[in-house]
């Protein structure tokens, strides 16, 4: 069994997480819960920060707040010195609202409304990552309506992509994010944004991929960008202040998960540019990385309370608990593989093999197939681990469902940080025409 952070098992045979018994906190916030270790949130930024300080060099590490992005996680980024990645209006406003300094937010996504680059503007974001040419101008257009000036990074495909533990090596990528190098569409980029009155070039970004476990992905990455920014200087005369090579690093969610300590992929990172840069004599720009994943992924547990079981002799058990793919859509979405165990009797042994479903109507709609837990009763409680990222964030009122709560816990105190939804939350936004509504029978 594998605990992440300052998850034990206390003396009364049950899973603790920050100080706080995971039964009590099931009982005092109801299930499912979703339930994060603040200290390992906050080890995991210092992690990337402490890598990068060793270096020397000028960096940022943008947490990709769509991973897991609340208010209070928020805080925390800017407490630890991070900066921060958005990707809609919802998630900038979230930051705003936060009170994140609007100069180290960096927004992305490959269509950005007009509404949402008016908003980034007048917020005066760190930057924009400019996806495509539609962006490009329309960006400049409204920045000039504004009189104001625009920092922008372009988001370039280098030709790598990168998957666990292999990486493919591809001459033109087929993906609607960025700019190709390969085919000049990015050099193409570059030129234009020289011409416009209201944008000033910050540099490139790349991201290559997700959960990655080895550092060659992103070596030849580094390379790639750095090579045409090489190219863009001789051919432009522009020199990137900032290269950005995005995130995507691997986190342990099973046993066959091997990630990398995170100093490692900044250090493979870091002296892969500086290598290459040096070749060029190109002055050394800033090292910008966006890790989501990794900052709040095994920080994360999801508490259920198991309920119905059905047995198929010489099949499979199903055991059911009170949310599924609603508060965890990974595994339906990308076959995602988790590791649980019973948080109220941890110290039990396994007796069975079961499946654990969860409540929706889907067939599709299973968490873990094949578990190894005691003999469960009803009441019982399940502990799902690494569900920090991509599971709150993803998270949807299917079979209008309420999303669950989500507390921090640290030294024995757990806070709230979302609260549950209500009823009003799940069917007070609908609204019934006139035409439609339920009409008094009128009696004779
Ligand atoms: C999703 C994303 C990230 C974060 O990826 P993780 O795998 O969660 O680290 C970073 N940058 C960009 C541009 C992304 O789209």
């Amino acid at each position: 069994m594998h605990l992440h952070g300052t998850s034990q098992i206390n003396a009364a045979g049950r899973l603790e997480i920050g100080g706080c018994d995971t039964a009590e906190l099931a009982a005092r916030f109801g299930t499912p819960l979703y339930v994060f270790d603040e200290a390992l949130i906050r080890r995991r930024c210092r992690e990337f920060m402490d890598a990068f300080r060793a270096t020397g060099l000028r960096f940022q590490v943008a947490y990709a707040s769509k991973a897991f992005c609340v208010m209070a996680m928020c805080r925390i980024a800017e407490e630890e010195g991070l900066s921060l990645d958005v990707v809609s209006d919802g998630e900038l406003y979230t930051a705003l609202r936060a009170g994140f300094p609007a100069d180290r937010i960096h927004f992305h996504g490959n269509n950005k409304t007009p509404e949402e680059l008016e908003m980034a503007i007048d917020a005066k974001i760190g930057c924009i990552v400019v996806d495509n040419f539609t962006e490009l101008y329309m960006l400049n257009e409204i920045a000039k309506e504004k009189s104001a000036r625009v920092s922008i990074l372009f988001r370039v495909t280098p030709g790598v992509e990168a998957h666990t533990h292999e990486f493919i090596s591809t001459g033109q990528t087929d993906t609607k994010f960025g700019f190709d190098i390969g085919n000049g569409s990015a050099f193409r980029a570059i030129r234009e944004a020289v011409s416009l009155s209201n944008v000033d070039i910050l540099g490139v970004h790349s991201h290559i991929g997700s959960q990655i476990f080895e550092t060659d992905g992103f070596k030849l990455a580094a390379d790639r960008v750095c090579d045409f920014a090489q190219n863009v200087r001789k051919e432009l005369g522009v020199t990137f202040p900032v290269i950005n090579l995005g995130g995507g690093f691997g986190i342990r969610y099973t046993e066959g998960d091997t990630p990398l300590p995170v100093g490692q992929y900044v250090q493979a990172i870091t002296d892969s540019i500086k290598a290459k840069l040096a070749e060029y004599d190109y002055p050394m720009p800033e090292i910008w990385i966006e890790p989501g994943r990794s900052i709040v992924g095994d920080a994360g547990t999801t508490l259920y309370t198991i309920g119905s079981t059905k047995d198929i002799p010489g099949v499979r058990k199903y055991v059911s608990v009170d949310g599924g793919m609603t508060d965890n859509p990974r595994p339906a979405l990308y076959d995602a593989k988790y590791e649980a165990f019973l948080a109220n009797r941890a110290n039990d042994p396994s007796e069975e093999t079961v499946s654990i479903a969860g409540k929706c109507c889907e067939t599709g709609d299973m968490l873990i197939w094949d578990l190894e837990l005691p003999k469960t009763k009803p009441g019982d409680l399940l502990a799902v681990f690494c569900t920090g990222a991509y599971n709150y964030s993803m998270a949807s009122n299917y079979n209008r469902l309420r999303r669950p709560a989500v507390v921090f816990v640290r030294d024995g105190e757990a806070d709230l940080v979302v609260r549950r939804e209500t009823f009003e939350d799940v069917a007070g936004k609908d609204v019934v025409p006139e035409r439609l509504r339920k009409q008094a029978v009128a009696k004779s």
